[in-house]
Parts: C-alpha cells; structure tokens; sequence
C-alpha cells in the first residue's frame, strides 16, 4: 500500500474541516462527534489501566452516582446533553482524591475523592466542575492549542497511538481561565438542581486549610488558586442562589464502596 495515502487523506480532512468552518461562518457549531471519538479513545485506554469498580458487583454505588450525576445534567445549561456519552467510572484507589472527565463526558471519580466528602452536595459541585469541562470542551480546545488538530486526527484515522493521546490529554494542565470557567459552570449547573450551588467551594476550602498528601493529584491538573473559593461565592451571589441544598449524607455511597 502507498505509504502516502494516510498523508494526503489527512490533508483532505483538514482542507475540508477548514472549509466547512469558513463556510458556515458565524453559524459554526463545533463538531462535538469528534469529541466523542477521542473521548472513547481516551476512556478506552484509562479503563484498561485503571482499577475501575465493576458495574455489576457495585451496582448500589453507581446507581448512587449516576443519580447526582443525572440531576445535574438536567440543567438547560447543558448544551449537549444528548450528544456526549455521560457515563460515570468509579476509580478504586482511596489513596487518590480525584476526579477527572475526558471529551465526550465520561467521568473518572476515585474512591479517595468519595471518601473525603461529607454530603452528596459537594461530590455535586466537583461533578459539575468536571461535566464543565467537557461541555466547555476545554480539553479539545486545549489539545489544538498545543499539538494542532493534525495529530488528533491521525489517531482518528486509525493509527494505534491512543495511549499517547490518552497519556497527551490527561496530562494537559488546565488553564486558570479553564478552570474559573469550570466552577462558574458548576455554580450554574447547581444552582438548576436541588443541590447548593457553591457546594464547590467547601472542597476547596477544605484542602486549602488541610495539608493532605493526596490532594496533589487533583491539583496536578486543575491549578490551585488562592481566590477560587472567593470566585464561587461572588458567582453564586450574582445569580443568588444560594440555599440549604439537600445537605445529604455521602455515607450510603461510602458503604457501598470496597471496604
Ligand atoms: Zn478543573
């Protein structure tokens, strides 16, 4: 086979993404099956890795999870609701508090991160940050940012080089413009739930005050920064809608863990 037929298909794809952009001008909407593509790529790779809980055994955990998730996802702020995947996995390491969300909306949370919240709340406003991130499409727009969408697209093609996109997306840093932009989301999200819309700012708070080893991971890829926990507030008082929220014990997911 001709070594150079990949190339020139990789130039056509481009030229042709160019042009429908151009012509569709102002009413250009992104292409979010793409998000979707290299979302499955990138899920794929992490659950082979991973010590992912299994749906079946864990079913009383996931069906817990998914429940919050799917509240917030009933927000009209959700512009693709129906277009991305939303599945949640359940990371079993307790040493790790995280929690991350891949193109195409589907979300990685740790066990760790589970174990340090007290209410269904503030896992809420974590998830609302992450689901942020994917409808922001802030990977996306990061991955084209620093590497062009020609290597995207090459692994599109069917090159067997997810595990580098895995690896290239997953340790993409957000920026603070990202990461300001994922909580005021969190905030809105919220705010259309029972939940307390800034229940975000208790996660924060909290390991600003505490020196916890196992925070690093989270902060690894989403930066601290010192008025984080101030934005929020201004965000839920500008939209005023702060309230009690369900203040639900996070305990019966807890028990429904690995012991
Ligand atoms: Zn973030």
């Amino acid at each position: 086979m001709d070594k150079k037929q990949p190339i020139y298909l990789l130039i056509f794809i481009t030229f042709l993404s160019i042009t429908s952009c151009t012509m569709q001008g102002q009413a250009y909407k992104p292409n979010v099956s793409r998000d979707v593509r290299i979302g499955r790529q990138v899920r794929d790779e992490v659950v082979r890795k991973a010590p992912i809980l299994d749906r079946q055994q864990y079913a009383s955990a996931y069906q817990q999870l998914e429940k919050i998730t799917n509240t917030i996802l009933q927000s009209p702020h959700i512009r693709f609701r129906t277009e991305f995947e939303w599945k949640v996995y359940i990371v079993h390491d307790d040493n790790t508090l995280n929690a991350f969300v891949t193109p195409g909306g589907y979300i990685f949370v740790y066990t760790g991160l589970i174990r340090y919240l007290d209410t269904e709340d503030q896992l809420a406003g974590v998830l609302g940050h992450e689901i942020a991130h994917a409808e922001r499409r802030h990977s996306i727009k990061n991955l084209n940012k620093r590497i062009g969408t020609s290597i995207a697209l090459t692994i599109l093609l069917g090159s067997n080089n997810t595990a580098n996109l895995a690896n290239t997306l997953l340790g993409l840093t957000f920026s603070r413009s990202s990461e300001r932009e994922a909580d005021k989301y969190s905030v809105m999200y919220l705010a259309d739930t029972p939940y307390r819309c800034n229940a975000l700012s208790d996660f924060f708070d909290r390991m600003a005050k505490e020196n916890n080893q196992k925070k690093a991971a989270w902060l690894s890829t989403h930066p601290a920064s010192e008025d984080r926990v101030v934005n929020i507030n201004r965000q839920a008082n500008k939209i005023n809608c702060v309230k009690n929220g369900t203040r639900r014990s996070l305990n019966t997911l807890k028990n429904a863990l690995p012991r």
